[in-house]
């Protein structure tokens, strides 16, 4: 929190870029109320007719949104339909539970178990199965109106909100979404990107303050209450979005983008291979970074060498000779994996994560390295480890993947060694960068400046003290540069600060000539770029 004179400022995360300016209006899930039961018939009869209400609603919602929203909506109706969980419920009315506790009960215990899963999808189901909750109980309480009255173009703050809620709220006159918890791979999330609706996540306790409101999911802030000087400066930002927005697209096109004279190349980060879909991965120069680690979260299971190995062949064929550099799984800190990484870390980021786990862990690695091994051949490939501390850790790590390779050529299986490199983001890495023999450096601002700031990146309290342009984590990402520039060892950085284009005159005067950003920043960092080389600054 930013607190000033003229008004509060929250900083949170990004979960889908564009700015509102309008009333708060704050939601909350009020379920708890108190509701007057019947008898035994009485109470299965109204969960029976709640139920058929609540599919009505939830049918015509999906009819109206269409598209991916009726997908997320289907999940809610198919547990309306499922009988023997249904079943189950009214089984409990029938030993005496009122219509509501008994629902409630049901509900809740498949929330817990959707929120114990490792898997972040799943996780993110039980946000689905809350909204179906509440709107039964609604329903029951006899409150099952129309849910919002919120208007046009307002700022809606809520701790979370589920899909169907969001769907509810009519957005056609603009406003945008302030979540105090929440997460930028959410359902939700993914129907705000869609529509353009602008949100942020994560932005932690505000007080029930604040009447209007100022939300720029660009820079990720929430400004309550805001003075007139903050009100120009938002304009003044969202402006020079809408701008930016209108013209970047042409000059995606340019094939290469350049700064005083030398060649900029531009990656994009990926975590998915459905992320190539992003209509300017097209124009990228390459990946730059493949999050792995995504590809265990997504099935709640580890994925054999085999699903590996077509992933990263999937992303190596849409490349067509691109380089494509794929990060070995980089699990642990805030990325838990349930059946691989370690429970109870007292302090899990500065614990066994990254490339320390897969070391602690060889059987899940080698069979990562495995499927590289053969992706290898197949494309322009490049591997890195995350999270490395030391020399000792790149060797041991290199060993692992030599005997791989070596093991599968052994058996007549197509392989190779691809070029290696290393993720700079433990300060003692860059502090010590002459002493890893790699062949590339990719620097992880997330967790350098995370480490260098003493910040946990994921406390949003610390937002103000989480300054990438700090000038210590500047010096770390200058002695990078230097050493690549020096020795010929070619040096990126894939943190979220090459997404961001103010950051990007600081990165360029660092000496760093390849970036890897999201796709969906592709085209204004390109434009950045463009401007800074013709003389022009930052709007
Ligand atoms: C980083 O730390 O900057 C990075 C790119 O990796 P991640 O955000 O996945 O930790
Ligand atoms: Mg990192």
């Amino acid at each position: 929190m930013q607190g000033s004179a003229t008004g509060l400022a929250y900083r949170g995360r990004t979960a889908s870029i564009g700015f509102a300016h309008g009333p708060l209006v704050r939601v909350g899930a009020d379920t708890n109320g108190e509701r007057v039961a019947g008898n035994l018939a009485e109470e299965a009869l109204a969960l029976r007719a709640a139920i058929e209400a609540a599919s009505g609603q939830i049918a015509d919602l999906a009819g109206i949104a269409g598209g991916e929203a009726a997908q997320i909506l289907e999940f809610q109706v198919a547990l309306l339909e499922d009988e023997d969980f249904i079943q189950a419920i009214f089984a409990s009315i029938g030993d005496g539970d009122p219509a509501d506790v008994a629902w409630r009960s049901a509900l809740d215990a498949q929330i817990a178990d959707y929120n114990s899963a490792a898997d972040e999808y799943l996780k993110a189901r039980s946000s689905d199965l809350a909204d179906l909750r509440d709107r039964v109980i609604n329903i029951l309480r006899g409150d099952g109106g129309p849910a919002l009255e919120i208007p046009s173009g307002a700022v809606v703050c809520a701790d979370d909100l589920p899909p169907s809620r969001f769907l509810e709220i009519d957005w056609s006159g603009g406003g945008g979404l302030a979540l105090l918890r929440g997460s930028p791979t959410s359902h939700v999330a993914m129907l705000a990107r869609a529509r353009g609706i602008p949100m942020v996540v994560q932005l932690g306790a505000i007080p029930d303050v604040g009447a209007n409101a100022l939300l720029d999911g660009e820079g990720a802030t929430l400004e309550l209450d805001p003075s007139a000087e903050q009100v120009r400066l938002f304009e003044k930002r969202r402006e020079s979005h809408r701008k930016s927005r209108a013209s970047a697209r042409a000059i995606l096109r340019r094939p290469t983008a350049s700064w005083r004279g030398e060649r900029i190349k531009l990656f994009i980060n990926i975590q998915r291979v459905d992320d190539l879909e992003h209509p300017d991965a097209q124009y990228a120069d390459g990946i730059g970074l493949m999050r792995t680690e995504f590809l265990l979260t997504e099935r709640g299971s580890l994925p054999d060498e085999e699903t590996q190995f077509q992933a990263y062949d999937a992303v190596l064929r849409w490349a067509d000779q691109r380089p494509v550099t794929i990060r070995t799984f980089d699990a642990g800190g805030d990325k838990p994996v349930a059946g691989f990484t370690l429970d109870g870390e007292a302090n899990p980021f500065l614990g066994v994560r990254g490339l320390r786990l897969c070391l602690a862990r060889p059987e899940i690695f080698a069979i990562q390295l495995r499927a590289l091994a053969r992706a290898a051949v197949r494309g322009n490939l490049k591997v890195m480890f995350p999270m490395v501390t030391s020399a000792a850790e790149l060797e041991a790590g290199r060993k692992l993947f030599a005997d791989v390779v070596q093991r599968l050529q052994a058996d007549g299986i197509a392989a190779m060694l691809p070029e290696l490199g290393i993720m700079v983001e433990v300060p003692a890495a860059a502090l010590a960068i002459t002493s890893f023999k790699t062949s590339f450096f990719s620097i992880g601002s997330n967790d350098l400046a995370q480490y260098v700031l003493a910040c946990d990146r994921s406390n949003g309290a610390l937002a103000p003290l989480m300054d990438p342009l700090h000038p210590a984590v500047l010096e770390l990402i200058a002695r990078t540069a230097e050493h690549g520039r020096r020795a010929a060892i070619s040096v990126s950085l894939c943190g979220d600060m090459a997404s961001d284009p103010r950051c990007l005159p600081a990165l360029l005067n660092c000496g760093l000539r390849e970036l890897s950003v999201n796709a969906s920043a592709l085209a204004q960092i390109k434009q950045t770029i463009d401007r800074l080389s013709s003389g022009g600054g930052l709007d």
